[in-house]
């Protein structure tokens, strides 16, 4: 019996060793993980010098990220507007591109759930009755400065954050916008990931002078994607925007470099965050010559645009439902080929 005790103790001594070393084995592989990201820094702790030049990136339709569940009610598409162009350029637009996103013709409709928001700087009685229209007053100021223009994009951006959405989309009133093409545009990337997309206005990144705190300035170089032509940002890139972005800061932000609103968004993405701008030639700006814009590929394009009426016609090249005379924008005829069912399209709307 006594011998049995002492064995008994030397067994749970040794068991004892045993059990101690497993969890010192054990200890590293129990702590929590570190930490692999950092979560973005305010303005002047970033790593400017990374934000240089980079070559443009291009889309990879393939890639495994497709999210082909993707439909119109996930898109906020934001269209920026002033109280002078309601009659002349936002009546077209609710015609014509605004009224389809909340048609059937996709998957799941766009009618409670709200696609498309219309962000203005004035009250219009006339304009708010008009049926699903969705119209913001953003109280910003009339004017075309970069004051008023960054507040109204601040707005912009504060409303997105709070729709849950996937995707933000800014457009111009100027502006057609192939919805088809967007969704398949969208639905190959993930929004979760850090996506920007547009069109540069110019072919080399914009040089900036930053202001920084003592009375300095420093110059940084980043590409961003012109408001005209629109442009799109994934939700994932946009809660990462909201320190320079969200309750007013756009408008702080966009003083530190004095520029407008299309060129801030790109400064926060590409030279605050180091998330390159995806260059892409389907938005379109009448910066360019639209007139050039081959046709057969018109229907692909993700947005539309048109300008110079007074000296020279910049409009798409397009033929079939309406003369230049009927539709000199060419929206409306893009819009016949989009949608021939459209009540107000002649029969025959094809070339
Ligand atoms: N815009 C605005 N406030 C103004 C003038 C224009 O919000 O005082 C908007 C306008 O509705 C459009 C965009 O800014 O969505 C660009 O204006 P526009 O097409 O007249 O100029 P451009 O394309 O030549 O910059
Ligand atoms: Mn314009």
């Amino acid at each position: 019996m006594h011998l049995s005790h002492v064995c008994s103790n030397k067994t749970c001594f040794l068991l004892s060793l045993a059990l101690c070393g497993l969890l010192v084995l054990l200890i590293p592989s129990l702590q929590a993980p570190q930490r692999q990201t950092d979560l973005p820094r305010p303005a002047g702790a970033t790593r400017r010098h990374a934000a240089l030049v980079r070559p443009p990136q291009t889309r990879s339709p393939g890639s495994p990220s497709r999210d082909s569940s993707l439909d119109l009610r996930d898109v906020f598409i934001a269209v920026k507007t002033t109280r002078k162009y309601h009659k002349s350029r936002l009546q077209l637009l609710s015609q014509t591109w605004v009224s389809k996103a909340k048609e059937q013709i996709f998957r799941r409709v766009c009618t409670d759930d709200k696609c498309t928001f219309i962000f203005t700087d004035g009250e219009d009685k006339e304009l708010r009755q008009k049926a699903g229209l969705n119209i913001i007053n953003t109280n910003c100021s009339a004017a075309h400065t970069r004051q008023a223009l960054c507040c109204k994009m601040s707005v912009e951006y504060d409303k997105f954050i709070e729709s849950q959405k996937k995707w933000f989309c800014h457009v111009d009133d100027d502006n057609y916008v192939i919805l088809p093409s967007l969704l398949e545009l969208l639905a190959s990337y993930s929004h979760s990931q850090d996506v920007y997309l547009g069109r540069p206005s110019l072919d080399h990144p914009i040089e900036a002078s930053e202001r920084v705190k003592s009375d300095g300035s420093v110059s940084v170089k980043f590409w961003f994607a012109t408001g005209g032509a629109g442009f799109c940002i994934s939700r994932g890139l946009a809660l990462k925007m909201s320190p320079w972005a969200s309750l007013g800061n756009f408008i702080t932000t966009a003083e530190k470099i004095r520029l407008p609103d299309d060129c801030t968004v790109g400064y926060i993405i590409e030279a605050l965050l180091e998330v390159p701008l995806t260059h892409t030639g389907l938005f379109h700006s009448h910066l360019e010559n639209l007139q050039r814009l081959p046709t057969d590929g018109l229907l692909q394009q993700v947005t539309l645009s048109y300008g110079g009426f007074e000296n020279r016609r910049n409009v798409v090249s397009v033929g079939g439902a309406f003369s230049l005379a009927e539709d000199p924008t060419r929206f409306k005829t893009v819009h016949c080929l989009l949608y021939p069912d459209t009540e107000w399209c002649p029969d025959k709307t094809h070339p």
